[in-house]
């Protein structure tokens, strides 16, 4: 599942890491650029999959 999403750099912040839908279906957004990216390993906000300590610690 893809998304395009236009989005202004201000209201990246605004928009939540995971999406979730009445339907009950979830989308894991990836946005280039913003500020506070989602691990997708850890879940942890701050860092990416690739750059993933492999701990849960947060610094
Ligand atoms: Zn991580």
């Amino acid at each position: 599942m893809r998304m395009l999403l236009e989005v202004e750099a201000e209201k990246m912040r605004y928009i939540p890491h995971l999406l979730n839908f009445k339907c009950g279906a979830r989308a894991l957004l990836t946005l280039y650029g913003r500020p506070s990216p989602l691990c997708q390993r850890c879940h942890t906000v701050g860092h990416i999959r690739m750059d993933c300590p492999g701990q849960f610690t947060v610094a």
